[in-house]
C-alpha cells in the first residue's frame, strides 16, 4: 500500500470526536443497569440523535446503537399497551432476560431497536479516513473506541463541520459534496 498524502497537521478521530475533554461524558445506555423511567429522562434531559449502549459504565464495551426515535416510539407503545410497563420496569438489550424478582413490573426488552454492529473506527484512526468511511458507507455516525472501550462518537454534521474548517485552510481539498 502507498503511503496517502497526509494533510500537514494530521487530524485523528479523537480530535473530532464528541465529547471533548470539557464536555460532559458521552450519554450512554447500559444494556442491563437502567429502568423505563433512567431513559426517559436520558431522553428528555438530551436532543442527541442516538445513544451507544454499553455493557456496564465501568467497562465502556460496546454493545449496540439505539436511535433516540426507536427508544421514544418502543416506550410509548409499550406504556399505551397497558401491559404492565411502568416507570419503574427494567430495561434490557440483553438476548435473555433474567427472572424478575416476585412482585416487580415486566421488563421492557429492547434489543429488537438496537443496531447490534454499529460502525467504529479507534481515537487514532487519521480523520482523512474517517472521512472516506462515511462518504462511501453513507453514515449517519460513527462510535470510537480504545482498547475495546467506548470514548466518543463521530456525527456526520461532525464530519461536514471537520471539512469545512479543512476547506477553509486548503481550498482544494474538497473532500464531501
Ligand atoms: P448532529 O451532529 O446531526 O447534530 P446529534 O444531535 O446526535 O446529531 O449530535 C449533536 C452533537 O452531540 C454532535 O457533535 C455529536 O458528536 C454529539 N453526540 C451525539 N450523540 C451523543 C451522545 N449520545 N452523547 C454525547 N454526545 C453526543
Amino acid at each position: 500500500l502507498e503511503a496517502k498524502e497526509e494533510f500537514s497537521h494530521k487530524t485523528l478521530a479523537m480530535d473530532v470526536m464528541r465529547p471533548r475533554r470539557s464536555d460532559p461524558p458521552l450519554s450512554v445506555l447500559t444494556q442491563n443497569g437502567m429502568t423505563v423511567e433512567d431513559v426517559e429522562t436520558m431522553i428528555t434531559d438530551t436532543t442527541y440523535s442516538g445513544f451507544p449502549v454499553v455493557v456496564s459504565h465501568e467497562s465502556q464495551r460496546l454493545v449496540g446503537f439505539v436511535l433516540r426515535r426507536d427508544l421514544t416510539i418502543s416506550i410509548d407503545n409499550a406504556r399505551q399497551r397497558q401491559d404492565g410497563i411502568v416507570s419503574t420496569s427494567r430495561v434490557f438489550f440483553t438476548e435473555y432476560t433474567p427472572p424478575q424478582p416476585p412482585n416487580s413490573p415486566p421488563p421492557l426488552k429492547l434489543r429488537g431497536i438496537m443496531d447490534l454492529s454499529p460502525f467504529t473506527v479507534t481515537d487514532h484512526t487519521a480523520m482523512d479516513i474517517v472521512v472516506d468511511i462515511f462518504r462511501k458507507l453513507g453514515l449517519r455516525q460513527c462510535l470510537i473506541t480504545h482498547n475495546g472501550r467506548l470514548l466518543g462518537i463521530i456525527t456526520k454534521k461532525d464530519i461536514l463541520k471537520h471539512v469545512a474548517q479543512i476547506a477553509n485552510r486548503d481550498p482544494d481539498s474538497i473532500l464531501f459534496n
